[in-house]
This record gives structure tokens, sequence and C-alpha cells, in this order.
């Protein structure tokens, strides 16, 4: 048998497995082969020679193993509240354990009088101390002078237990495996230069299964861990080069006086750290000569827009067109009319085209465009992907749109030989870990850094019962010449519930703020178009005081002289969502507020978002608290991602890894981008193996 094929055998083919528990094992477990068992860790390991005393148990003890004798077996309460207990009893005192749920099956494994090994984890109940579905199995006593022996412990589940594959005796499947297995089928896969404080990689199985000390174990982990976040990012960082080598794009060689002339004499501030280290980042990826696809993430208010001002004002310098998409009409008006007054002294063309162009001035922009006598236009991106013909596109920037997806851009300009330069800009901050395995392949820069002397908007949770206070506040600010906005849930815009509970909130704002002393616009989803943007734009011109909206407005608008949001059912909204509708306000010079009113009976989650969102508005710091409280799968804005699927490591919680593997693979790539170096030889080998192995038992 070949190196390679012995761990592709079935898993029927080990010992001890056979034809009825290799099909629980694959529908249970997904182990379809020797290699599947031999990466099914254990999630804990049993040592004997570490048992606590019981009247040693703290509440801030997490997991706890103690021994002792079984007492006082069981079944009380009715159907639901139906249980087991037992009390078990060591020299120092008693500590309760409860199950409720396969009760009868626990039963039968328990005895009375019995000495049990005992894990799980602690809860205090009444001041006593209490495990629930505690793991326990009789105790057998540790030979005299005995070195600790750290005894594998792997998930299960009901059904393979009932076949008799319970966590330890799925332990002895793997040391069966072991016995016929040797370092050729676990071949090293990490240069030699990353292995000084590793183990290898077959003494790492070896020690992850069955360690001789816990510190070896610990190091086996690392190791693994550490190899399966290299793994993936050297993937990523290999697609990248690839789509580099494979791009042609065009060259913006130099900086030339378009760029220099507004830097030096129309920039109305100094950049920010950050925007200085994006616009370079920018400028070294367009003089490549391949096609940049970047994805430039800054929240919200951290000055994306003066980013896309400099990147195209380099286009121009190079003798390129460049176009703004924005995803709404206002916002590219908005847009538009911002670039207008920074440029207003500068000689270049910049047009608006939106669906609201008229005709005479439509056909003017389209050929300008067509003969290069206009330099920049903004607009809607629907407009640009129908009909817009450039003479020599440069460089095309996103605005507010991380969801405008690879195959979209490459449609876009599926015509022209070489594709503009694309910079895609998003307000929706992502944890610079889920990032950096999310969007790996792609160029990405980040702008963590807000322009200096922003005020900080004050944040306050209200419950719905003082909504009249509520309501008070906000008169005095309208009084003062505010504008305040008022948002409802509305997470499908079909969904009849929340569009009543929209129109009701309207009604309610109405008594509160009654005509003709006061106005106000509402937008939602059920309007045409044309509706929402008249209303918006009463909003924006300052014509209205209040506007009374579903999230619709949530992207990008800007109304500077807006001071207070008040988000209702903010119960309902995701971090992100609401981080991003905070946003609204705070862009002028006055003090701002958002107030977030939810109900008394919001859940402990719920209540615990709106806590993050009064005591912190860093975008980043509100991503990453979404991160922790969702777990990575469910970010928006992530692509579905294998990448974020490993078995070991966890991005959360081993940040400092991923930092490591992230720059080992970077610097590996860089010298090495074809594996071609004879110290790379069996990493790429091992990426080929990966690359072509075919799950053959999950066909079979
Ligand atoms: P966003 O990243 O949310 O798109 P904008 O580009 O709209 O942010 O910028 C928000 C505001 O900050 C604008 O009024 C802009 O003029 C201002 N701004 C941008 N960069 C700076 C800076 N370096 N210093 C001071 N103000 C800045
Ligand atoms: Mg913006």
């Amino acid at each position: 048998m070949s190196q390679a094929s012995l761990l592709s055998s079935p898993i029927e083919y080990l010992k001890g497995v056979g034809p009825l528990r290799a099909d629980l094992l694959k529908k249970e477990l997904e182990i379809y082969t020797f290699g599947d068992l031999l990466q099914h860790f254990p999630h804990r390991h049993i040592d004997k020679t570490q048992v606590s005393t019981i009247a040693s148990i703290r509440p801030e003890q997490d997991f706890i193993q103690v021994k002792g004798v079984l007492r006082g077996l069981e079944v009380i309460g009715e159907r639901r509240a139906k249980r087991l207990v037992a009390q078990l009893q060591d020299e120092t005192g008693q500590l309760e354990l409860a199950w409720f749920q396969g009760i009868n099956w626990v039963q039968k494994n328990l005895v009375e009088g019995g000495m049990f090994l005992v894990f799980g984890r602690v809860s205090f109940f009444n001041g006593r101390a209490q495990i629930v579905h505690p793991e326990i199995e009789p105790y057998v006593a540790v030979a005299q002078g005995q070195k600790s022996l750290l005894e594998p412990v792997y998930s299960s589940t009901e059904k393979l237990k009932s076949r008799g594959l319970n966590g330890k005796q799925i332990g002895k499947l793997t040391q069966g495996l072991f016995q016929q297995i040797s370092e050729r089928e676990v071949p090293e896969n990490l240069p030699a230069s990353l292995l000084k404080d590793r183990p290898s990689r077959w003494e790492a199985f070896r020690q992850i299964h069955f360690p001789t000390s816990n510190a070896n174990y610990k190091k086996a982990l690392e190791r693994l861990m550490f190899e399966e976040l290299f793994i993936a990012q050297v993937r990523l960082n290999l697609i990248k080069i690839q789509r580099h080598k494979n791009s042609k794009g065009h060259r913006f060689e130099k900086v030339g006086d378009y760029f220099n002339n507004f830097y030096n004499q129309y920039l109305p501030f100094e950049l920010t750290g950050a925007q200085k280290r994006v616009i370079k980042e920018i400028r070294v990826d367009t003089a490549k000569g391949y096609q940049m696809n970047r994805l430039l993430q800054g929240d919200v208010g951290s000055g994306k827009t003066m980013i896309a001002l400099l990147a195209m004002l380099i286009a121009a310098d190079n003798g390129f067109q460049s176009c703004i998409m924005a995803p709404t009409e206002i916002l590219a008006q908005q847009h538009y009319a911002g670039l207008g007054e920074l440029l207003k002294s500068m000689p270049l063309e910049i047009a608006l085209l939106t669906g609201s162009t008229k005709i005479a001035e439509r056909r003017r922009i389209l050929k300008g465009l067509a003969e290069d006598t206009i330099h920049f236009v903004v607009g809607t991106h629907a407009i640009i992907e129908e009909v817009v013909q450039f003479k020599n596109l440069g460089l095309a920037v996103i605005d507010e749109q991380h969801r405008f997806g690879v195959a979209q851009r490459a449609q876009l300009w599926k015509k022209s030989t070489i594709p503009p330069h694309v910079l895609v800009m998003t307000a929706t901050p992502i944890p610079r870990t889920l990032a950096m395995t999310a969007f790996g392949d792609l160029d990405y820069s980040v702008m963590d850094e807000l322009p200096p002397g922003r005020q900080v908007i004050k944040t306050v949770h209200r419950y719905e019962t003082a909504r009249a206070s509520v309501m008070d506040f906000v008169k005095t600010e309208i009084t003062k010449g505010r504008q305040a906005y008022f948002v409802y849930p509305l997470i499908e815009e079909s969904e009849k519930l929340s569009f009543e509970d929209l129109m009701q909130g309207y009604e309610q704002v109405k008594s509160y703020f009654p005509e003709p002393k006061y106005k106000i616009s509402m937008v939602h989803g059920r309007q045409k178009n044309i509706e929402k943007e008249t209303n918006m734009k009463r909003f924006v011109s300052g014509d209205t005081q209040i506007l009374v909206g579903t999230t619709v407005i949530e992207v990008g608008v800007n109304v500077p002289n807006a001071s207070v949001m008040v988000i209702e059912s903010s119960e309902k909204f995701g971090l992100s969502q609401l981080h991003q509708l905070r946003g609204r306000v705070g862009r002028g010079s006055e003090q701002s507020y958002c107030i977030l009113l939810s109900s008394v009976k919001a859940s402990r989650e719920a209540k615990e978002r709106l806590k993050i969102m009064c005591t912190t508005s860093d975008g980043f710091v509100i991503a990453e608290k979404d991160l922790e409280l969702r777990g990575p799968g469910d970010i928006d804005g992530t692509r579905q991602s294998g990448a974020l699927n490993f078995k070991l490591a966890n991005i959360l919680n081993n940040r400092d890894t991923l930092e490591l593997a992230k720059d080992a693979a970077v610097a590996l790539c860089e010298k090495d981008p074809s594996l071609q170096l004879p110290e790379h030889a069996s990493l790429r080998q091992f990426l080929a193996i990966q690359k072509n192995k075919i799950g053959w038992g999950k066909i079979a």
C-alpha cells in the first residue's frame, strides 16, 4: 500500500469498526477514512492524577475533575422537569450531579455506592456546587508511582454511544490506527525554517492524541493550529499572486500636476495617518501593471471620499478617466456636489449621471465620456453598467457596496481589453482577523482612524416607557434648529407587521410634532423610488425637520445638521446596523445624540448589544464584539468562505497565531511565489495533494 492510500482507506477496514459502525461514523461524525479519524481530535484529555477535592471547588472554576462514591441516585420531578439526580461524595464534601436527558441510558451505567470519576462544568445553585450532564465513568485506581497519563476523550453522539463508540472508545480506534501508520503517512509540510520551536507534523499528531505531558500537548496543538492557518494563508496569497500575474492592468506610472496641485493648494485638511497609508498602498498597487482589485474598509466618517478623489487624480495624471458609483441617487448627488466644490479651481471636467439626468444633458455627458473631454463621472452604478462608453476608463470607485461581487465587476468591463482598477469602499467594519481570512486573496486596505476633533455621539439606551421624555428631548434639539431621524426596524420590506409598526410610529411622532409647526418626511421600501427621493431630499435640504423611516436611510447620506438619531425597537437590530445608523448623525460640528429605544423585555443578548453601543463608537471594536456574540459564520459582508472552517484554530481565540501564520505565509509567497525552492517542496506537495483530494469515501 502506498503512503497516501493508507490514510485514504475507508474507515470500515480499520480493526474494530466494520460496516455498521462505519456507517454511523460517516453519518454522525463525517469520518469516512483513516485520515478523517486521524483528524478527529480529542476535545480533552483525562488526567487521572489531577483530581480535585469537592471542598476545594470554587465558583470561578470552569471545568473540574473529581472522584467519589455515588449516593442518592433517584429520578425526581414530572415530565419536563423530570431529571436524574445523584450525590457524589468524597472525604471532603459532596456534589450534586443531574441529568435531564437520556435518563434511562445514564442510569443503566451507574451503580449506587460505586466509585466514579466525574468531569464537567460546575455551576452553583443556592450556594451548592452541581454539575449538569457530567462525563462520568467508573474510577480505576492509578497504579502506585504511575506518571500522569493523559487519556484522550473524543466527541461522540448518542447514536454512536449506543453502538459502543463513546468518547473513550473512539480513542481505542485511534490507538489502533497509530499502530498501523508511521511517519511516512504523515510527512512534514512546513519548511524547516518554521520548525525551529515546533514539533514535526508526525510528532504533533501523536502528541495531540496521546500526549506524554501537558506541555507536549500544548506544543502539538499550537503547531497544528499554526499549520492550519498557515496553509490557508499560503493558499490565499497564491491565489492573489496568480490573479496579479494573469491580469493586465493600466500602469499609473506617475503622480503629476493634478494630484500635486490639489494636494498642495486645495486639500482642505491634513490627511490622517490612515489616509496617507492607504493612498500610498493604492499608488504602489496601480503602478505595477496588473489590475488593482482593492477593498477599502473604513469606519463611518473616516474620510474614504478623499481617498477616492486622490486616486482619481492619479488616474487623471496618467491620462485616464475615472468614475465613482454610489448605491443611491442622493448619495451620487452628494458626491457630485462635494467633489465639485473641492475641484472647482482645477481644470477638470466632472459630470453627474443618474436616472433623473435629462436627455440633452445625458447626451452631452455620454459624448464627453466617449471623447475624453470629461475626466470624472459620478453616478449610480445601474446607469454606468448599461450604456456608458468611456474613451479610456482607468479607475472605477464603488462606494458603500461591499456586496458588489467579483463576478459583477468582471461583467462590467468585459468589453475592454484592459479592465480599469477597481476600488470598492465600504463602511461596514469587519474585524481584522476575519478580514484576513475572508479577504486574504483581495488587495485590502483599512482606515482605522478618524479625523481629529470629532465629537463622540452621546448614545443612551432607554426603555419605551420613557418615550415621552425622549420626545421632549428631541423637541429641544429641533427648537435649536437641528433635525432628527426616527428609524423603525423593517427587516423585510414586505413584512406586514413591521410596516404597520412604522405607520403607527409615524402617527405617534406626528402627534408629538404636529403640523404645521413641524414638518416630517417619511421614507420606506414600499414607496416608489421617486417618492422616496423627494421625501429624502426635503429632509436633506432642511425643508423638513424630522425623517421617519426604515433602514433604507442606512447608507451614506450626509445631513450635517441632523443631531438626533432615535432608533425604535433597537433590540431588533444587529450591532453593525446600529453602528451604520448612528453614523448618520455626528457629521456636523454640533454635539449629536443617539437614543436606542427598546422594550423592557428585550433579551439579555440584545441588551448586551445595546450596552456595547453605549460604551464605544469605534466600528472595529463593535465589529469585533459582533463577531464574539454571533460567531464568524454569519457576519455581514464576509464571503462564504471555506477559509473560515478550521478544525482546531479559531480566529477569535487564536489571533496571535493567525498573525504569525499570515506573516510567515506572506514572506514565503513573496520569496518563492511558485514554490520552486527545495525547502518548499514538501509544502508544494502537500498543497497539490489537498487540491486533488477527492472524497472517494463520500462518493462510494
Ligand atoms: P466616509 O468614510 O464615511 O465616506 P467621508 O469621506 O464622507 O467619510 O468624510 C466624512 C467627513 O470628514 C467629511 O466631511 C470630510 O470632508 C471629512 N474629512 C475627511 N478626511 C478628513 C481629514 N483628514 N481631516 C478632517 N476632516 C476630514
Ligand atoms: Mg462615504
